[in-house]
């Protein structure tokens, strides 16, 4: 049995509507869907932002922000079910609770709605995940959601079960944060013990690199969880992967594939160690699997004479970062120099933190840049294979590119880059043209 969930792209139309139908009745296995709100549409906004802005309105002008919502539902069921007022009842009885609901309540009905709605064009049950998936004190219980979608989800042969929310223990809507359906869509897979988590998407899949900067880059048809997070930190956002735990944990993989082009290949995100013990192969033999990267960091460059030899240094500087609640991303180190790596932040905080950086440590040289960029080459396939960063830097120094950093982690699956904002692009394309990707 295979758990499959649509993202608000492909629930946006009455078209791209008929196209999950037909993907979903062309196997017998898919049998338990979830899915997203309506999304944005070339005159239309995303429901979900319609529903925020419905609720951020006082309560008496709530009714006329959502008629819009209410006009888009009825529209997308006179298409699909040949009958405007399918969902009357439930807007009616959403329109009557607006003036008093809190915003979970609110901002979660584009799910409901539209679950309501592909439950009855597919013939399949609705399963309202309020009663499914539970929150407590405001965070997530995931045992007892578990113990809830096992016991609600059994009694059904198929379901269209709404992505997004859950509620409280008095049966209140709470929503996970923006983009949460995927983890709806992990939590139902997890429950059926379905053999493939499908998420449909708008996108084709992982792609090796960003094809706006390399136009070759070509789709990964196998990807492990643990380059997921490698390429899902640079920025790569087709996926979060926090957001699919509940089937990581089950060893359960994922597909990653596009409604609207539907018989191509996708991404088969699989469990590293399976990957790693043969199970499953890639179509491409290469040691890296992927160059992805993000520009904006900044970069805090301190040396001191004999720092290697003072105890407590390293605390004393990331004391500092933490002091302005700075996250850090690497520190790569001389014998009496460092360098943290960290996100852009504002003029105050930057300024505030390298005074406490020479108050604390009294360096000999401090320089903050602002404009480095990092790039991770990620790939299982580098490890234990000598040479690959060797490579990476003379191919950078033949294009003339200047690295300012390089960190390896001790997965061995990751070498970090760092390089100006402005050799960015350049960066990139050299790395896509010596590894061939
Ligand atoms: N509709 C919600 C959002 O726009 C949840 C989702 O689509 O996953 O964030």
């Amino acid at each position: 049995m295979k758990a499959i969930k649509f993202g608000g792209t492909s629930m946006s139309t009455v078209e791209s509507i008929l196209k999950v139908k037909e993907i979903i009745l062309s196997d017998p296995e898919r049998r338990f869907v979830v899915v997203s709100a309506p999304g944005r549409t070339k005159d239309e906004d995303k429901v979900t932002d319609m529903l925020i802005k419905t609720s951020a309105a006082a309560p008496d002008r709530r009714a006329a922000a959502f008629a819009a919502v209410a006009a888009r539902f009825e529209s997308l069921c006179k298409g699909l079910l040949g009958d405007a007022g399918y969902l009357n009842g439930a807007l009616d009885e959403i329109k009557r609770a607006l003036p008093d609901a809190d915003d979970d309540y609110i901002v979660s009905r584009g799910e409901y709605l539209s679950a309501r709605l592909l439950a009855a064009v597919l013939g399949y049950d609705f399963v309202d995940s309020a009663d499914l998936i539970k929150f407590k004190g405001g965070a997530y219980d995931d045992a007892y959601t578990e113990h809830m979608c096992r016991i609600g989800l059994a009694e059904h042969s198929s379901a269209v079960i709404p992505g997004f929310y859950g509620s409280d223990g008095n049966g209140r809507p709470v929503t996970f944060s923006r983009g949460g359906s995927d983890i709806t869509g992990a939590i139902v897979a997890r429950a059926i013990d379905a053999s493939l988590y499908e998420n449909f998407t708008d996108v084709d899949g992982f792609m090796t690199c960003d094809p706006r900067i390399v136009p070759h880059a070509s789709v990964i048809d196998v990807l492990t969880y643990k380059e997921l997070r490698e390429l899902a930190y640079m920025g790569a956002n087709v996926l979060h992967p926090e957001s699919i735990f509940p089937v990581r944990k089950a060893n359960i993989p994922i597909h990653i594939k596009n409604t609207f082009n539907a018989t191509a290949g996708g991404t088969l995100i699989v469990p590293t160690e399976q990957f790693l013990s043969g199970k499953y192969e890639r179509s491409a033999k290469r040691p890296i699997t992927a160059i992805a990267g993000r520009k904006n960091f900044y970069s805090l460059y301190v040396d001191k004479s004999m720092m290697n030899a003072e105890i407590g240094f390293m605390r004393k500087l990331l004391a500092c970062f933490e002091k302005y609640g700075i996250s850090i991303e690497h520190v790569p180190s001389g014998i009496d120099s460092t360098t943290v790596v960290f996100s852009a932040v504002d003029n105050k905080t930057a300024n505030a933190l390298i005074k406490s950086v020479q108050d604390e440590l009294k360096p000999d040289h401090i320089h903050l840049g602002t404009d480095t960029a990092l790039i991770a080459i990620v790939g299982h396939g580098m490890v234990s294979r000598p040479g690959t960063a060797a490579r990476a830097i003379s191919r950078l120094s033949n294009a003339n590119i200047n690295l300012r950093m390089i960190d390896q982690g001790a997965s061995e699956i990751n070498i970090i880059l760092g390089v100006s904002d402005a050799d960015f692009e350049r960066a990139l394309i050299a790395l896509n043209g010596e590894f061939e990707i």
